[in-house]
């Protein structure tokens, strides 16, 4: 799971008052900040995501699902102890390759969900809700060969969404 703070955001990556002439533009440039996209665009931006992460690592993806949805169900936020300034950006669902044993026949596919209205709250162009996907893709696949948080925090240093 990938998840942000929301109040993060208007802090973090807000536009910041001195670029804007005045007090009007400014509450229209945060109120314009949210970016619309087609749920179809939204598939290919994934699809182009995975597209560009390193073939190491999306090559050994077996039985895994990569889909997604506009937010966690009710019983996923239940699970997860989502509290409601955070947002949940991405989820992995299943059985780790390092968990996988030679019973690892005939179960469901691993699922990893991608949510789309969350990440839309966060990006405030294209091009940053691309890196966005990308960097949750990028996280939860690392779920998928048994990464923890820890684990995962050390490589992401690098990330800058
Ligand atoms: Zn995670």
């Amino acid at each position: 799971m990938l998840l942000r703070k929301l109040k993060n955001k208007k802090v973090v990556q807000g536009p910041s008052l001195h670029h804007f002439g005045n007090v009007k533009d400014y509450i229209r440039s945060i109120v314009e900040m949210n970016i619309n996209i087609t749920d179809e665009d939204f598939e290919k931006l994934i699809a182009k995501a995975l597209d560009e992460l390193p073939k190491e690592q999306t090559a050994n993806l077996n039985n895994v699902a990569i889909t997604f949805g506009s937010s966690p169900t009710p019983d996923q936020a239940k699970k997860l102890k989502l509290r409601g300034d955070s947002l949940l950006l991405g989820l992995y669902e299943g059985i780790p390759l390092t968990r996988r044993t030679g019973n690892y026949s005939l179960v469901l596919p691993d699922k990893i969900t991608i949510f789309k209205d969350q990440i839309l709250k966060l990006a405030k162009d294209k091009t940053q809700l691309f890196a966005i996907v990308k960097h949750t893709l990028w996280h939860e696949i690392a779920h998928f060969y048994g990464l923890d948080h820890e684990q995962i925090h050390k490589i992401e240093g690098h990330w800058k969404t």
